[in-house]
């Protein structure tokens, strides 16, 4: 029945020079998310706004995966036939009976749009005929509820075709990947930062992710659950060059020459200074990570400042201020809480002070961590790191 699905995507928000650019990248993207499904389906911009062809394909496995790609705003699976008002009506008929037989709908509105001003009718008569057409022919099955409808049924005459459609499928928005430039995220096994990681990709930023182990004191295991959630993260970014640092070293090294209280927060500062210069190398212009205000001791506003001023690049922390419960609603949404629930060691577990500092002060970590040769420590785990391509 369907054989086009209607793309709409963030008109208002992209205007000017732009608009151009983030069109054709939303095109590719959408080609790419469907090419497991079909190399030759076609994505087109017509009428201002873009149009999936299903041709020999399931339309619900299109919009299943059309629906991933961010910049995307909703779906409609929609008959699009030549200029052709009778032809519409019947093609209308068709698809109300179909929401009728399979769907249960009990009541209808019809919604029209006329761009074709050259067109007989006006929208509101297209409406009414169109209306008055299929109730006569649905004899008693169906009636109209202009209030509360159970379908609205939407009709279009265009200059150079006739569509219609019902259904509206909302998809996440954003905008398309790679119109941002490119980020670092810190990925951890836990719930925020995939999270954090979808959030920023979302805005069009394509993302990266280094990992923190302790092995052998965190497993193999543990390592492949961050795989996995890199892994889940990659239907909506694309494959994702993941880095994997053992922080064991420098762990030791804090552990035996800094302050007990200091540990973690000493340790943050090494994964930033280390996420730092793996940003730069892979020309990534920003940090990711999952912190939110006063989550655990190291997530105080003191704390951020000590993490924060590890590095000189900006630093984004996109759930800064959102509880854990609104965290984990947008991890179930996306598919990665599942993993992140899984119980498995992690490197900041190894040395877990008994009392971190939930007021450190920044003069005084870049004092305690003075009597360790930072720079050294941190170009030598970027020299044992190890990296690989995640996808689906
Ligand atoms: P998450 O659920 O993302 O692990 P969290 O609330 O447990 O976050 P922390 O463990 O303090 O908080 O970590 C704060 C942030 O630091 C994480 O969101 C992540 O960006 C980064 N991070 C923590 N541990 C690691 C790790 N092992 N590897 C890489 N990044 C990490
Ligand atoms: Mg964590």
């Amino acid at each position: 029945m369907y054989n086009v699905i209607i793309v709409r995507y963030g008109e208002i928000a992209v205007k000017g020079k732009n608009r151009p650019v983030f069109e054709k990248k939303l095109i590719s993207n959408i080609k790419n998310s469907l090419r497991a499904i079909g190399r030759d389906i076609s994505v087109y911009r017509k009428h201002g706004r873009l149009y999936i062809g299903i041709g020999e394909y399931d339309y619900e496995d299109i919009i299943r995966e059309a629906k991933k790609v961010f910049g995307v705003f909703s779906l409609s699976p929609a008959i699009m036939i030549e200029k052709d008002y009778d032809l519409l009506k019947e093609k209308a008929l068709e698809l109300l009976t179909d929401k009728i037989d399979f769907e249960d709908a009990s009541t209808f509105k019809v919604e029209s749009k006329r761009t074709d001003k050259s067109f007989n009718l006006k929208s509101p008569e297209i409406s009414r005929d169109m209306g008055g057409y299929l109730l006569s022919n649905l004899d008693g099955k169906i009636g109209v509820d202009v209030n509360n409808p159970d379908v609205i049924m939407h009709v279009e005459v265009r200059e150079d075709s006739c569509l219609c459609y019902s259904d509206k499928i909302d998809a996440f928005g954003g905008m398309p990947l790679g119109t941002n430039g490119k980020a670092m995220v810190l990925l951890s096994g836990g719930i925020d930062s995939p999270v954090a990681a979808w959030m920023v990709a979302k805005r069009g930023v394509e993302i990266e992710a280094i990992h923190y182990h302790s092995y052998p004191f965190t497993n193999e295991r543990s390592l492949e659950k961050v795989k996995e959630l890199a892994r889940t993260l990659s239907k909506y970014c694309g494959p994702i060059k993941f880095h994997s640092v053992n922080i064991l070293p420098i762990q030791k090294q804090i552990n035996e020459n800094c302050p007990e209280d200091e540990l973690t927060i000493i340790a943050r500062r090494f994964m930033m200074k280390i996420a730092q210069k793996v940003a730069k190398m892979e020309n990534c212009n920003a940090l990711v990570t999952g912190e939110s205000i006063g989550q655990v001791a190291s997530q105080t506003i003191n704390g951020l400042e000590v993490t924060d001023n590890a590095v000189d690049i900006p630093v984004f922390r996109p759930l800064i201020a959102f509880d854990k419960i609104d965290i984990i609603d947008i991890s179930k949404k996306i598919e990665t809480y599942e993993t992140s629930i899984i119980p498995e060691e992690d490197c900041c577990t190894v040395f877990l002070p008994k009392h971190p500092v939930t007021r450190p002060r920044v003069d005084k970590i870049i004092k305690s961590e003075s009597v360790l040769d930072v720079e050294r420590l941190v170009d030598e785990a970027v020299e044992s790191m190890e990296v690989e391509i995640i996808s689906l």
